[in-house]
């Protein structure tokens, strides 16, 4: 197996850990020696200095795949994300969230898909970057941001504004959940949920 940042198999002058192959994120069948992988983040966080954005933004550049979007594992292995489906909520005039290529605050252009989820979306939740301040996640039908259509399935980052799924809460609060609006007691419709969250979103 070659490394694809380097295109060979042996990384010569190298210490072990750093001639290591590895699988970093969700490109399965694509590894990476550490030694590699820490260069291309080196200059990642070069790159953004020189191009004066901010320190947030290397750092998010530095820890995501540009290949596949997922979070790029340090050797310790990945974290399991907290739960599997959520509820997108827009918070914003659009009705819906830009997802986004890269977990960072930065909200120059170049940082969002042109996909997004809209509010009341259910959604798939796959990973929780580092900060915990931000999911990537997988949208079905997910509508274009910016012009008309949507694609079958999209994927990206979206920030801590998702609130957990009924089913999510309704397996874990029994007798009925008593937090206030919550589907369960108000009959409100699936996909419209507005409540029976397990943490409280943080606000932008
Ligand atoms: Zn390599
Ligand atoms: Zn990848």
């Amino acid at each position: 197996m070659e490394c694809r940042l380097c295109l060979h198999a042996v990384l010569e002058d190298a210490s072990p850990e750093d001639a290591a192959l590895a699988f970093p994120c969700d490109c399965r069948g694509s590894p990476v020696h550490w030694g590699c992988l820490r260069r291309w983040q080196q200059a990642q966080v070069q790159r953004a200095a020189e191009a004066a954005r901010s320190a947030d933004e290397a750092r998010a550049r530095a820890a995501t795949c540009e290949v596949c979007g997922a979070r790029l594992a340090a050797a310790g292995g990945r974290k399991r994300p907290l739960a599997e489906r959520a509820v997108c909520r827009a918070h914003g005039g659009e009705g819906k969230v830009a997802l986004r290529r890269v977990p960072t605050l930065s909200r120059a252009s170049r940082n969002f898909s042109e996909f997004s989820a809209a509010d009341g979306q259910e959604v798939e939740v796959l990973e929780q970057d580092d900060t915990g301040e931000f999911f990537r996640v997988r949208a079905r039908k997910a509508p274009r941001y910016r012009e008309q259509g949507s694609a079958a399935l999209a994927e990206g980052w979206i920030r801590h504004i998702c609130r957990w799924s009924l089913a999510r809460c309704a397996a874990r609060l029994r007798p009925p959940c008593q937090r206030r609006g919550c589907p369960r007691l108000t009959g409100a419709r699936r996909g419209t949920l507005r409540a029976c969250r397990r943490a409280p979103p943080r606000r932008t």
